[in-house]
């Protein structure tokens, strides 16, 4: 067997006489396509062409349509229909034009004369609908064009019609999200009903050798592809052992029935993060004893990943080892625009290769790869690129691969003269059919509108565009630029969450979590470690019986001796050079993410936070002192407004003393961002943390000694809120109170501090962030897989005690029953379990108290509205403080349940008759703090963008996991006093400002360089 030589490098070897046999192979290729082509074509299919390349020239066009390609679905009449249409040109117009506005007048004038015409579309009248039924029958049209069949009775026509042109098939079933169990089921079913009902269907048609040959034996002649996450709604590589456990359990007697019935199974690859696991679960599957010895199956592999090639290197050891060949269905890879998206919206490095030309040499070498060691991996060269396909052709000749060893192919309604080309020269072609409804449909067909009409592709190339046979046919190595990675502009960039689909990372999380030992802590007071005889202990929340450690439980003299500390520091700490200030939460920042894992796992143990959550708030934590520490630097630059003989200088200094009072909810974020803000502008701070999280809060307090903080400039006061918490916050030398909590205890601080005391001498500045009653407007046209797993995952991530969680949803009347049933089926899909376990989606609630109070919430709540679905916590009710998610639906707007804060896994439903009405509910509250909408109607965006008055609105995703420096954090009304963490604006309420002129005219004098 020859190895693969890593990446790219193998294709380095290619000869020039196999240069000229791929040259020539695909010359004949084209030959026979274009020949073959005038056949295939007829004006139906040239009105489809022309539909779709309209776009190609102006981007902003192409996108709005795809985008009601999109919508349409789910737009249930031809009102909707002629709105939306109207709506995205009207977008697409309105991009334009801001693109253009420096361009010719010309561009001015078409545009005008293309709104007037967009404008004309109505709702109404007879003219609405008519544009309606035309364009919904366009985009049927284009859907039959890539989706074969609609149902397994249409799937059999459609391959019978395909074996006619001498084509194989393999079927894919397209469908909705995956989001809970029960759909998971009806999948699995419906795979088990296709495995039954094809073979027999087929059995009776004629042997063709070009397809069903084999040179040892007939292949299947039925073909299914299968997505792994199809089979179990909560697939995450986050939690290896469970999702195969799940994934296999369905999996298992798709493949038992397959092998019974005579048919092939082909595992799909989806996104990067999966495909460890895919390839895990494909192996661990395959060599159990009852499937070791079956050819019939096969996976897909990604020639644009970097990892292709050690990927399939480690397929063929394996398939070496199990003793029977499996075929690699070798793709390109369809999940480019996403990869590079996920990846740098993360800060993760980007796992496919940036330039097309690398793709195409990726996969030439990996078709190398597999046709050499074709005896273990069988080829299947899925492609519609002709150069691509040549290569392949060419490698098998030169290594005298029999024909029948090696199969081509293509998906459904694409590049049909190159399929007919290819069964022409004797090749086998296999065509992957998808069946589908319209809906699930869609996003299948806006794939492909985007695949044939990206710049990149090679049909748009050779067949839109003509390109010249020449160039098409090239190497790709000669075309190949290595360009280096774009380098992101010198701004603030987010630390980057774990990538828990890597191995090692999970490894190490499994050991800090394992490694941890509870330990005790000390005060930190003018740099000195106070101990005071009593002790506050904190609760692991998933084992109420264990105890993660204990800290010294500050009281009165102790906030004394703080507060003089702190006050002791301020003179020399204000004077400090801000960039020295900055530079000291730098050093805070380096050691949190030296001790990443550690402090994950404390989170984890003692907050109950599942791990990535847990893993947010650390990043999250180091992300505050390098954007503030980032912030002090430009705010501290000299500002000022010169004039001849006038000097005006603009400075801003540091407060006084702070107190910064945190929750426990985000222990190490929220802390820290209060904290480092204070410290960054000169404020020495004391740090109360939250009763229920000291340990984590004793690290903050451990790394800012660590990095060098002067004694007295940060202080932990670990202590009981009554006792302590009113002495700071009334106390005359305390001149900021940082807050973020409950809003009985912030507008009591607000009260409290805003009565001057004996000896103060200042007013004091309060910077309070309160709760939500946060709602999620969900519009008719709202994409419902999006929907349901955007508001699952915010309102019941980290059991909804966030203050940004959803607690409400307002669902428009027409999609209101089914999204209320997809929702209790997702919540019910997912797993509670102790935070330590990584498959944990639901873990404890904080606290006895907090389990008290949400378990009287839901009963009242079970008085005010209809209990849709509460869930169960089995035995772990008396492991830890569990409670399973409630789902409340016909919930009056003015009721307690839909207008108070719970701070738990309970959510209301409620309807709405339209947008009026969904409004007026959404901001029917004392709170501003986050909000979001699913909706596909521009202008319903638009509109909410503007009436929707949150804090935080989010458009089309989940509403919580706020990122510092990108959606600076914090509400108004009663949630809070407007000031935004982790914004521009923040570090200012940390500080004085101050203006210092000076008349530099002397005796009619002005220095030279005022002059
Ligand atoms: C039978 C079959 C099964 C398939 N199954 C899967 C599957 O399981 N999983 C999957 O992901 N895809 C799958 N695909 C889809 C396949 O990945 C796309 O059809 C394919 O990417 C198109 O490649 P091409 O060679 O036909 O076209 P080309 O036009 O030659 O290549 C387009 C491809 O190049 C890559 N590319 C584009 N721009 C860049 C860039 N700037 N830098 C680097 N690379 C770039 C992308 O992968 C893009 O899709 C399957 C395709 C077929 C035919």
């Amino acid at each position: 067997m020859v190895c693969f030589r890593r990446g790219l490098a193998n294709n380095l070897g290619v000869t020039a006489e196999l240069e000229d046999r791929i040259g020539s192979l695909g010359h004949e290729i084209f030959a026979r396509a274009n020949r073959l082509s005038p056949s295939l074509n007829n004006p139906i299919r040239r009105l489809d062409e022309w539909i779709m390349n309209l776009g190609l020239g102006n981007q902003q066009l192409k996108t709005q349509l795809f985008r009601f390609v999109d919508v349409l679905p789910a737009l249930r009449d031809s009102q909707a229909v002629a709105r939306h249409l109207r709506e995205y040109l009207q977008e697409a117009m309105r991009q334009r034009q801001r693109m253009d506005s420096a361009g010719p007048l010309a561009l001015w004038q078409r545009a005008a004369l293309w709104r007037r015409t967009v404008e004309r579309i109505p709702d109404d009248g007879w003219l609405g609908p008519m544009v309606a039924a035309a364009a919904a029958w366009q985009v049927r049209r284009m859907a039959r064009r890539f989706i074969a069949a609609g149902d397994p009775d249409e799937a059999v026509a459609a391959i019978i019609r395909l074996r006619r042109r001498r084509l194989g098939f393999t079927l894919d079933v397209l469908g909705e999200a995956v989001v809970c169990e029960s759909e998971a089921d009806q999948y699995q079913q419906q795979y088990l009903g296709l495995i039954e009902a094809l073979p027999r269907a087929l059995a009776s048609l004629e042997f063709d050798p070009q397809i069903d040959g084999d040179a040892s034996r007939p292949l299947p002649r039925a073909n299914i592809s299968v997505k792994l996450s199809s089979l179990f709604s909560q697939f995450d590589p986050i939690d290896p052992q469970g999702t195969s456990q799940a994934v296999c359990g369905r999996l298992r007697p798709i493949l038992r029935l397959a092998r019974r019935c005579g048919a092939f199974i082909n595992l799909d690859m989806e996104q990067w993060a999966f495909k460890d696991l895919t390839l895990q679960i494909f192996k661990s599957v395959l060599m159990e004893d009852e499937f070791r010895d079956w050819p019939d199956v096969g996976i897909a592999i990604q020639a644009y990943l970097r990892s292709a090639a050690d990927d399939l290197q480690d397929l063929a050891d394996w398939a070496r080892q199990r003793g029977t060949a499996v075929w690699i269905r070798l793709v390109k890879g369809a999940y480019w625009d996403y990869e590079t998206v996920i990846a740098a919206q993360n800060g993760w490095p980007i796992p496919v290769f940036l330039e097309k030309a690398q793709t195409d040499a990726s996969f030439e070498s990996a078709a190398e790869f597999v046709i050499e060691n074709h005896a273990l991996l069988r080829p299947a060269i899925a492609s519609h690129n002709i150069r691509s396909l040549a290569a392949a052709l060419a490698f098998a000749q030169s290594r005298g691969v029999p024909a029948d060893q090696i199969e081509f192919q293509m998906l459904y309604g694409m590049a049909e003269p190159v399929k007919a080309a290819l069964v022409e020269m004797g090749q086998r072609v296999r065509v992957y059919a998808p069946m589908g409804r319209l809906l699930p449909g869609m996003a299948y067909l806006v794939r492909r509108l985007l695949e044939n009409t990206s710049n990149e592709s090679f049909l748009r190339a050779g067949f839109v565009e003509r390109a010249p046979e020449e160039q098409l046919l090239m190497s790709p190595l000669l075309q190949i630029r290595n360009k280096p990675a774009p380098v992101a502009p010198e701004q603030f960039s987010n630390e980057p969450p774990t990538d828990f689909s890597v191995e090692a990372a999970r490894r190490a999380m499994a050991k800090a979590i394992e490694d941890y030992s509870s330990d005790r802590y000390p005060l930190l007071i003018g740099g000195r470690p106070v101990v005071t005889g009593e002790w506050i202990d904190s609760i692991n929340p998933s084992h109420k019986s264990r105890t993660v450690g204990r800290c010294a439980k500050a009281g009165l003299p102790q906030v004394e001796q703080a507060v003089a500390a702190a006050k002791a520091a301020l003179p020399a700490w204000r004077q400090t050079p801000a960039r020295d200030r900055a530079g000291l939460l730098d050093r805070v920042a380096d050691i949190l993410a030296g001790r990443r894992f550690a402090l994950t796992a404390i989170e984890v143990l003692e907050c109950g936070k599942p791990w990535r959550e847990a893993d947010a708030d650390i990043a999250e934590a180091i992300d505050f002192c390098r954007y503030y520490a980032q912030q002090m630097r430009l705010v501290s630059r000299p500002q000022g407004n010169d004039l001849a003989g006038e000097q005006n200088q603009w400075l801003y200094e540091a407060r006084g003393v702070a107190v910064t009072i945190a929750p426990w909810n985000f222990p190490l974020a929220i802390l820290c961002g209060m904290s480092a803000a204070a410290v960054v502008a000169g404020n020495p701070v004391i740090m109360k943390p939250a009763e229920q999280s000291p340990i984590i809060a004793a690290q903050l307090a451990g790394a800012f000694t660590e990095a060098g903080a002067p004694p007295g400039v940060v202080n932990y006061l670990p202590g009981i809120g009554e006792e302590i918490g009113p002495a700071l916050v009334e106390h005359p030398d305390v001149a900021l109170i940082a807050f973020t909590g409950s809003r009985a205890v912030g507008l009591g601080i607000n009260q409290q501090a805003s009565r001057p005391r004996p000896g103060q001498e200042h007013v004091k500045r309060i910077i309070i962030e309160m709760g939500g009653k946060n709602a999620i407007i969900v519009d008719a046209d709202a994409d419902l897989d999006e929907a349901v797993s955007g508001i699952v995952s915010s309102t019941f991530g980290y059991s909804g005690q966030k203050c940004s969680a959803c607690s409400r949803v307002v669902a428009h009347r027409e999609v209101h029953d089914v999204l209320l049933s997809r929702l209790i089926e997702a919540t019910r899909s997912l797993k509670i379990a102790p935070a330590e376990d990584p498959g944990c989606r639901i873990g404890p609630v904080i606290d006895a108290d907090a389990f008290t109070r949400i378990h009287q919430a839901v009963e009242r709540g079970a008085r005010e509205a209809k209990l849709a679905w509460a869930g169960a916590v089995g035995s772990l009710a008396d492991e830890g403080f569990f409670i399973a998610p409630h789902i409340f639906a016909q919930v009056p707007p003015a009721s307690a349940l839909a207008t108070e804060e719970i701070f738990g896994p309970v959510l209301s439903v409620l309807s709405a008759d339209g947008l009026d009405e969904a409004l007026a509910i959404a901001n029917g509250v004392s709170y501003a703090l986050t909000g979001g909408v699913y909706s596909r109607s521009p202008a319903n965006i638009e509109r909410c963008r503007r009436e929707f008055r949150v804090g935080n609105l989010y458009i089309n995703r989940k509403i919580t996991g706020a990122l510092v420096g990108r959606q600076p954090f914090g509400g108004f009304k009663l949630s809070g006093g407007g000031t935004q963490a982790g914004g521009p604006d923040y570090l200012r309420h940390f500080m004085l400002p101050r203006c210092i002129t000076e008349n530099t005219l002397r005796h009619g004098f002005v220095p030279t360089d005022q002059g």
